[in-house]
């Protein structure tokens, strides 16, 4: 009967520890994600591009792009936040779903994202943000089951380095720039950094 309550005491601490465990992945992952659309948040963003920068080299290109999505005040205007915060997690969907293990899709803004894009120099890291573009305009109201309440489009920004002597703002605010030449020149395009 010793050997019987030293086993149910074992499997106590068993179910403590695995139930704190729990809580402490619940709560690491609340800490790195926006609540809204669970992709990560700015923080982390900038902390991973951080580290992934210093490994940067021509052999290893590394690829960020800044979405903005068009018009999305009208969107808010029109149909209301609650469809507007819709709006955002479809999209935020789409860029997940667009996107490998090893990359990263963050939310950095209100309807802004940024896509961290390991191992990809400027031309494969513009297809996969001209992809992404085409996706998002093909929905409409129906063949998004109402998440959209009308075509969204997008407009984005690419920027690649090949050195790890730039910072990740740096990197962020290049390609955040070529974002706000799509808009200049007609918004729902892709525009590299030159
Ligand atoms: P542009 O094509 O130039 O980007 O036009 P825009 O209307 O998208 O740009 P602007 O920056 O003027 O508007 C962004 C809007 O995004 C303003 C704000 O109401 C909305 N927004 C920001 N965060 C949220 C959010 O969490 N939920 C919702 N529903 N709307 C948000
Ligand atoms: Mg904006
Ligand atoms: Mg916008």
């Amino acid at each position: 009967s010793t050997l019987f309550l030293i086993l149910i005491l074992l499997g106590d601490v068993f179910i403590l520890y695995r139930e704190s465990n729990e809580r402490y992945v619940r709560s690491y992952q609340n800490s790195i994600r926006d609540p809204l659309t669970r992709l990560y948040n700015r923080s982390y963003f900038y902390d991973t591009l951080t580290q992934r920068l210093s490994k940067a080299s021509a052999s290893q290109p590394l690829s960020v792009i800044v979405c903005d999505l068009d018009r999305f005040k009208r969107i808010n205007d029109t149909y209301g936040h609650l469809q507007g915060d819709k709006v955002l997690q479809f999209v935020a969907n789409l860029l997940m779903d667009s996107v490998r293990p090893q990359d990263i899709a963050a939310r950095i803004g209100g309807e802004e994202f940024v896509l961290m894009l390991a191992n990809t120099p400027s031309d494969a890291a513009r297809q996969v943000a001209e992809r992404i573009r085409l996706n998002l305009s093909s929905f409409d109201k129906a063949s998004s089951e109402g998440q959209l309440p009308e075509p969204i489009t997008i407009s984005m920004g690419v920027f690649t380095t090949t050195s790890p002597n730039i910072t990740a703002e740096e990197c962020v605010e290049s390609a955040d720039k070529a974002m706000y030449e799509a808009k200049e020149t007609g918004r729902n395009r892709v525009v590299v950094f030159q």
